[in-house]
C-alpha cells in the first residue's frame, strides 16, 4: 500500500467525500500511481488485474474532472461483458454519490433497446457500454460522442479474447481527438499494444511490480467462492480449522467492523484492527492478540503492518489483496517465531486470476482447500455436542438437577430421556444452533472450468490459453484434521452455531 492518503491526490471535494464514506484507508498501488495522471489529463496504458482497485483508479479522477451540471455523455467506459458493465456502473454511482444530479447509465446487449433510448435521452454524463450495444448506438444515432471528455477501455484484454476489437477500434475512432483515453488490461498482448499505440498517444504506462518471495514456512491454500457464501465458507473454516489465533483480511475498515460483528454474534473472540483505531486502542488489540484475550482479528493491511504475533496460526484472506506485496506480508503474518503456518484464500469467480499471480509471487503452488463435507461436518458437531455434554455430565455439580428431574419424572410419568431432550429442546431456543439437529446444507462450490462471468451479446469466450487455474486437490491437507476443530472460546463453550436456514 502507497504511503499517500486520498487527500493528497488532488481530487474533487464532492469525490473524496464518497471516497471517505465507502471506507477506504489509502489509495491502492494502481490507484496512487494513475489518478495523478488522470487529474493531470494524461492517457494511461495501465496494467492491472481485477482485484487491485482498478475501477476507482480511473473512476475517481476521471469523476473529479466532469462538469457536474453539463448532462450530456463526458465518460465512457467499455467494459468486456454485461455484468462488468453494471459493476462499473454501481462503482462510478457510489464515487459519485455527493454529486447532485449525478447520472450513471449501463448499456449492454440481451438488454431491450427502448428503456436504454429513454434513459440515453434522459442524458447521463457517465456510460458504461459493452462494446456491441454501445456500436449498435452510436450507428443508430442514439447515442452521440462529441462531448465525451474521457474513454475507457476496462479488461481490454478480455475484450480481446472475446472477439470485441474491431467494435472497440470502431468506438476509438468515433471519440474526439482531444479526448482523453485510459486502457486497463491484465495482460498487454501484441494487438491490445497496436490499438494504445494508435488511439493512445504519449500515454503514460504503469504496473504493479509484482514482487517474488518465497514462503518457507506458511502452506497456502485457495478456496473457490461464490462472493455471496463468503461468510459461510468462513464459519465453517473457524469450525474445523484446529487454530490458536487467527488474522483475517479484508479490504475496508467498516468491513473488518462488520465481519467481526457478525464472528462475535456466533461467538468468537474477536475484534477489528483498523486504521480509525488510534494508536493506543490498535496496540491493545494487538496485546489480547498475543495473550490470548482474543483468538481472531478482523485486519485491514494497512492496520496489520508490521503486527508480529507468534501464535497466529491461520491467515485467512477473506478478500483477496491489491498486489503481490500486500499478500506476502499478509501470510508473513503467520509462520512466525519458527513455527508451521497456513494461509487460506477465499477466490470469487471473477478474482481466480489472483491465483495464478500469487503463485508465481510466493514460488510455490497453492493446494485446494476441502471444506469438510455436510456428513463429515455433521459427525464433527455432533461429537462435539456430547463432548461438552459429558464434561457436564462428569464434573459433579449437577446431583441436585437429577433430584429435580426425578421428581417431575415421577411426578409425570415421563421417561427421563424424554426430559433430557425437552431441555435440549429448551437449550437450542435460547441458543439457535446449540444442538446439532440438522445436517448443514452443501456450499456451492465454483467448478475451476466455469468462467467467472458471463459473455455478453450470447458469445461464448474460449477458455483463456495457457493456465489452468490450478485448483488441484492438495494431499487431504486443506480439509479438516481428524477431530481438529476451531478452539473453543474462553471458558469452554463452544460458539452458538446456525444452521445454513437461518444464516
Ligand atoms: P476492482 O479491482 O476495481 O475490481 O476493485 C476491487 C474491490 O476493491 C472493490 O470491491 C472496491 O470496492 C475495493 N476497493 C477499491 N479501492 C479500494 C481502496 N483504496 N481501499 C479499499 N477497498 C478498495
Amino acid at each position: 500500500m502507497s504511503e499517500l492518503s486520498f487527500a493528497d491526490l488532488g481530487l474533487d471535494p464532492a469525490v473524496l467525500e464518497a471516497v471517505v464514506a465507502v471506507g477506504y484507508e489509502k489509495p491502492s498501488p494502481i490507484q496512487a500511481q494513475s489518478i495523478p495522471l488522470l487529474l493531470n489529463g494524461d492517457n494511461l496504458l495501465g496494467t492491472a488485474q481485477t482485484g487491485t482497485g482498478k475501477t476507482a483508479a480511473f473512476a475517481l479522477p476521471l469523476l473529479s474532472r466532469i462538469d457536474h451540471k453539463a448532462k450530456e455523455a463526458q465518460i465512457l467506459v467499455l467494459t468486456p461483458t454485461r455484468e462488468l458493465a453494471i459493476q462499473v456502473a454501481e462503482a462510478f454511482s457510489t464515487y459519485a454519490s455527493k454529486i447532485r444530479g449525478f447520472q450513471v447509465l449501463p448499456i449492454y446487449g440481451g438488454q431491450d433497446f427502448y428503456p436504454q433510448l429513454k434513459a440515453l435521452k434522459r442524458g447521463a454524463q457517465v456510460i458504461v457500454g459493452t462494446p456491441g450495444r454501445t456500436l449498435d448506438h452510436l450507428r443508430r444515432g442514439t447515442l452521440k460522442l462529441d462531448t465525451l471528455k474521457s474513454l475507457v477501455l476496462d479488461e481490454a484484454d478480455e475484450m480481446l479474447r472475446m472477439g470485441f476489437i474491431d467494435d472497440v477500434e470502431a468506438i476509438l475512432a468515433a471519440t474526439p481527438a482531444n479526448c482523453q483515453r485510459a486502457l486497463f488490461s491484465a495482460t498487454m498482448p501484441g494487438p491490445i499494444r497496436k490499438v494504445a499505440q494508435t488511439y493512445l498517444s504519449n500515454a503514460v504506462e504503469v504496473k504493479i511490480e509484482n514482487q517474488t518471495k518465497t514462503v518457507a514456512r506458511t502452506t497456502q491454500y485457495v478456496l473457490p467462492i461464490y462472493a455471496e457464501r463468503k461468510l459461510d465458507a468462513l464459519t465453517r473454516i473457524l469450525e474445523v480449522e484446529p487454530f490458536d489465533a487467527t488474522i483475517i483480511f479484508v479490504r475496508t475498515k467498516a468491513e473488518t467492523t462488520l465481519l467481526a460483528e457478525k464472528l462475535s454474534a456466533r461467538g468468537h473472540s474477536v475484534a477489528p484492527l483498523n486504521g480509525d483505531l488510534n494508536q493506543r486502542q490498535r496496540e491493545q488489540t494487538v496485546e489480547d492478540l498475543k495473550r490470548g484475550k482474543k483468538d481472531i482479528v478482523v485486519a485491514t493491511d494497512v492496520a496489520a503492518r508490521g503486527l508480529d504475533v507468534p501464535r497466529i496460526t491461520h491467515v485467512i484472506n477473506y478478500d483477496v489483496p491489491y498486489d503481490t506485496e500486500a499478500y506476502i506480508h499478509r501470510i508473513g503474518r503467520t509462520g512466525r517465531a519458527g513455527r508451521e503456518g497456513k494461509a487460506i484464500l477465499l477466490v470469487t469467480p471473477r478474482e481466480r486470476s489472483w491465483l495464478r499471480t500469487l503463485e508465481r509471487a510466493t514460488n510455490s503452488p497453492m493446494e485446494s482447500y476441502q471444506l469438510p463435507s455436510p456428513v463429515d461436518l455433521q459427525k464433527m458437531r455432533e461429537e462435539q455436542f456430547e463432548a461438552q455434554l459429558m464434561t457436564f455430565a462428569e464434573d459433579g455439580k449437577q446431583p441436585k438437577a437429577v433430584e429435580l428431574l426425578n421428581g417431575i419424572a415421577e411426578r409425570n410419568n415421563v421417561d427421563i430421556a424424554v426430559l433430557a431432550g425437552a431441555l435440549a429442546c429448551w437449550m437450542e431456543t435460547a441458543q439457535p444452533g446449540a444442538l446439532p439437529l440438522e445436517q448443514p446444507a452443501a456450499l456451492p462450490i465454483p467448478s475451476p472450468e466455469r468462467r467467472g462471468r458471463d459473455n455478453n451479446d450470447g458469445r461464448r469466450p474460449n477458455r483463456p490459453g495457457g493456465h489452468k487455474p490450478g485448483f488441484k486437490k492438495g494431499p487431504g491437507k486443506g480439509g479438516p484434521r481428524p477431530g481438529g476443530r476451531g478452539k473453543p472460546p474462553a471458558g469452554g463453550k463452544r460458539p452458538p452455531r446456525q444452521t445454513d436456514a437461518k444464516r
